[in-house]
């Protein structure tokens, strides 16, 4: 029981890379929990003795997968696809899944290990993990698509649950991808059990909210941050990156707020419109026409398409990096701070490098990591279960009031817990580790 905390830690973090040599962001996302831990370790010696933190990197299961399927040449082709379940300690396993060329199994452990605080911090009963394919969703058909959510779930259905694993969207899986993946495990199964997976269409099974829920609550987490400030969107100037579904949620909800989101991006470049994005055609272009942002800069007078820089050179009070992991470096950190930004809030997972995070500390901006602020997206897909258990549907106004509901409790917790273990209260990356790690610990020792 003597052990010192500090060499504890160092020691796990030290044995984790050991172990996983290669996987650098799973290291990256560890490192940022395991620092701010030792408070509570300090506090509950118990839980160095029962070696809580080394499990909580550990994760539980991870299967890695073989995805064959068939192009529409006729081709065969195969990729790899991935489900870590990571911590069943508070729920049944729950995190997306991404389809992206660059997923290996160290991003599905990154997402996975953050999933897990993420989920604690909303207070729900929902567990760890993550899972994707390197698949690459681009320029494929709608055939090819769905070919290939049926393979990756006739090997992944034997895993899943409703009260084991239950995944659900991230990067390049949306609401057309849950209903093959859906159809498949229904298929192989004989079971129409809506609770295996989230994000399922609101016709058969799906809540009202789950769509918009991570980009509004982004939005509302911003507002509890700006609160403490006295200060409110009316009147911001906002810039989002990204332009998936994350974003194009976040423009909308802050829009109807009152501040004016200057600009918004995608993989080529970034669109500014100085009389604010319209979210409206926003939506229709990126969501119905499935055009890229160039079109929406030809439709409106004072838009246009840049396509050198970052979105992050354009001057703003809040930013919100929409996009995904390490899109926002020290560089882009500095002239946000340059140009006099005010609140950060991570609508992706891990979008800030730990170098960008250490310069919006320095220069006192308020600063809302990714498994608080963006953890509206699994909160709603919790409500989407627990309609599910009760064979109910709830109104889009009762949904979206249970995750404001949420959105405030995880801001309250996080600002609480860093007061309680000797941190600022503004300091959010610190309270939400701490807070979603007791709850995990807590129930690991209970369960043994
Ligand atoms: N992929 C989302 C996230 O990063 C949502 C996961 C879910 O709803 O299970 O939190």
């Amino acid at each position: 029981g003597a052990m010192d905390v500090t060499e504890h830690v160092e020691s796990v973090y030290a044995e984790l890379r050991r172990r996983d040599p290669g996987e650098s962001e799973f290291h990256q996302a560890a490192a940022e929990v395991l620092h701010d831990l030792e408070p509570a370790l300090r506090k509950h010696p118990e839980y160095v003795d029962a070696r809580i933190v080394e499990r909580l990197c550990e994760p539980e299961r991870q299967l890695v997968f073989r995805v064959p399927w068939t192009d529409d040449r006729g081709d065969v082709r195969v990729n790899r696809g991935f489900r870590v379940e990571f911590s069943s300690a508070l729920g049944p396993y729950k995190g997306g899944l991404r389809f992206h060329p660059t997923v290996d199994l160290g991003t599905v452990k990154f997402l996975g290990f953050e999933q897990i605080f993420k989920n604690a911090l909303t207070g729900m009963a929902l567990g760890g993990g993550k899972g994707g394919a390197d698949f690459d969703p681009k320029g494929k058909s709608d055939g090819e698509i769905m070919r290939f959510c049926q393979s990756f779930m006739t090997e992944l259905h034997r895993s899943l649950g409703e009260h084991t694993d239950v995944p659900a969207g991230d990067i390049g899986v949306g609401g057309r991808e849950i209903g093959y993946l859906f159809g498949q495990y229904k298929r192989i199964t004989n079971r129409h059990e809506a609770g295996v997976l989230t994000g399922k269409s609101v016709a058969w099974g799906g809540s009202h909210v789950r769509t918009e829920a991570t980009g509004y609550g982004v939005v509302y987490f911003l507002q509890e941050m700006l609160a403490t400030r006295g200060r409110s969107l009316e009147g911001r100037r906002v810039v989002v990156s990204g332009s998936g579904n994350v974003a194009v949620y976040a423009v909308e909800k802050a829009s109807a707020l009152g501040a004016t989101v200057l600009a918004c991006s995608d993989s080529v470049g970034y669109l500014v419109d100085d009389d604010g994005i319209d979210p409206e055609l926003l939506k229709e272009i990126r969501e119905v026409r499935g055009q890229r942002l160039p079109a929406y800069a030809e439709a409106r007078p004072n838009a246009r398409f840049v396509e050198s820089g970052s979105v992050f050179d354009v001057p703003c009070d809040v930013a919100l990096p929409c996009a995904t992991q390490n899109e926002l470096n020290r560089e882009h950190a500095l002239t946000l701070v340059k140009n006099e930004v005010f609140a950060v809030a991570e609508g992706a997972n891990m979008p800030c490098t730990a170098e960008a995070i250490e310069a919006f500390r320095e220069a006192g901006v308020l600063f809302g990591p990714g498994k608080a602020a963006n953890a509206g997206g699994v909160a709603t897909s919790a409500l989407e279960m627990q309609q599910n258990a009760s064979r109910e549907t709830w109104t889009f106004e009762r949904t979206e009031d249970r995750l404001a509901t949420v959105m405030r409790d995880v801001h309250e917790r996080c600002r609480a817990t860093a007061e309680s273990y000797g941190g600022a209260s503004h300091d959010y990356v610190f309270g939400a580790n701490i807070a979603g790690f007791l709850r995990a610990a807590e129930a690991m020792m209970a369960q043994g």
